[in-house]
């Protein structure tokens, strides 16, 4: 651990920062206005400066150009390139992950591909904490499969830890399926992974796990959980760009035994023979579907590097300081004005975003964005979440959010605000 021990004030946070190991990374990035403070990193990451080189090179030279030779010049190969990149993040050797498609849609090709699988098992188990995308998803897939399976949502008892002995009672022999994000997006939990894994193979099922907030902050060993599937976002930690697509990881050895459900030519073994019938790829590729959207895949990949010059343990080891000053700062400063810590306080059951909570939690949001310059997000029904992205969140922005959190209660700032719901929270 960076520091264990903090001091109020913001010199101290100032001199974390010039301690920080990992401070020249920020300067990667666009920072147009410094007086904003940016912790929505957990739901769309800062630009990459490297990413507008990238972009310009890609408009210019790669489809001005060089115009569909490009195809044959790194284009084609991209969706499994940036995979293996994606995959020494979270711990896949390579010929498992391909980047290709939405997070959505990811998931209900390994959801369906799972089930295809076990065909005899009927229960698919998630929880609460899982994101409404993918229980979503889920609903969709058992909906398609007329209703044969059913889909066990292990509820928490306090919204802020899962209710493991209840997930693990749930996963029996009729699983087929468990299926966690690994880091909450509420409440930030943090799943022990490998030991659900185990217990999930133990009971024959498979495992999926969505690494959206987990992946670029913290370590991920899929193939060290011998975890089964895998997807995730990478607009998020990853810093891709907006609607960046996703990527899909399955275990090599289920590879060639797993059917996706969507046949599309970029899953064919030979997409140009032009065969008029489906003869998927033997590996990671038959999860491709169709052509992939160029500008957006490869705008991924500086954000990639940067994370991977920093190093993954060196970033866990900055979020675990980052979320730690953080929330003894809400307890000298937040906590009087009634606000409530929503996020683990044991830093190994934490990612890398801290929620704090307050029934007028909406309109302090509202007034943090459009009065007190700081960008965070909320999450109903009370969640102010904080998101630190280790890369480039500094110690004094967080001094700074804590400080313009207190004012926005202390002053009353938020009375202005109606309790009314905007759309894009
Ligand atoms: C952000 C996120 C998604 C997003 O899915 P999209 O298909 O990209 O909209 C899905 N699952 C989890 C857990 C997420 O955090």
């Amino acid at each position: 651990m960076t520091a264990l021990f903090f001091e109020p004030g913001r010199a101290f946070a100032q001199s974390l920062d010039s301690n920080d190991p990992l401070k020249s990374f920020r300067d990667e990035f666009i920072i147009s206005d410094p007086s904003l403070i940016y912790m929505d990193g957990n739901s769309l990451g800062r630009l990459p400066r490297r990413a507008i080189d990238r972009v310009n090179d890609v408009v210019n030279k790669e489809w001005g150009e060089r115009l569909i030779r490009s195809w044959g010049e790194g284009w084609f190969s991209a969706p499994q390139r940036i995979g293996e990149k994606i995959g020494q993040l979270v711990g896949a050797a390579p010929g498992q992950v391909v980047v290709s498609d939405s997070t959505s849609v990811d998931l209900f090709k390994a959801v369906m591909a799972a089930l295809d699988l076990l065909p005899e098992r009927f229960k698919i188990v998630t929880d609460s904490f899982n994101f409404p995308s993918d229980l979503y998803v889920l609903q969709g897939c058992a909906s398609l499969l007329n209703g044969k399976h059913i889909i066990q949502v292990v509820p928490s008892e306090d919204t802020i830890t899962p209710d493991l002995p209840a997930l693990y009672d749930a996963i029996d022999e009729s699983t087929a399926l468990v299926t966690l994000s690994h880091v909450g997006f509420k409440s930030g939990y943090l799943y022990d992974a490998a030991e659900i894994t185990r217990r999930a193979h133990q009971a024959g099922a498979l495992v999926l796990w969505d690494l959206s907030h987990s992946a670029g902050a913290l370590p991920v060993s899929l193939d060290e959980w011998q975890a089964d599937l895998a997807v995730g976002c990478t607009y998020k930690y990853l810093n891709g760009g907006p609607g960046a697509p996703a990527y899909i990881y399955v275990h090599r050895s289920l590879q060639e035994h797993m059917r996706s459900p969507i046949w599309g030519w970029f899953g064919d073994q030979r997409p140009f023979a032009f065969d008029l019938d489906y003869l998927p790829d033997a590996g990671i590729k038959r999860f491709q579907c169709g052509t992939p959207p160029i500008l957006s895949m490869l705008a991924i990949e500086p954000g990639l590097d940067l994370l991977l010059e920093a190093g993954i343990h060196r970033l866990r080891e900055k979020s675990m300081a980052l979320s730690s000053y953080l929330i003894a700062l809400f307890d000298t400063t937040l906590a009087p004005l009634g606000f409530v810590l929503g996020s683990p306080r044991q830093l190994e059951q934490r990612g890398s975003h801290v929620s704090i909570r307050h029934p007028e939690g909406y309109r302090i949001n509202r007034a943090l964005i459009e009065d007190l310059g700081v960008l965070p997000d909320f999450r109903e029904p009370d969640n102010i979440r904080l998101g630190l992205a280790p890369l480039y969140t500094s110690y004094e922005d967080i001094y700074e959010t804590i400080e313009r959190i207190r004012s926005a209660v202390a002053g009353k700032l938020y009375l202005k605000y109606p309790a009314i719901r905007q759309k894009v929270t």
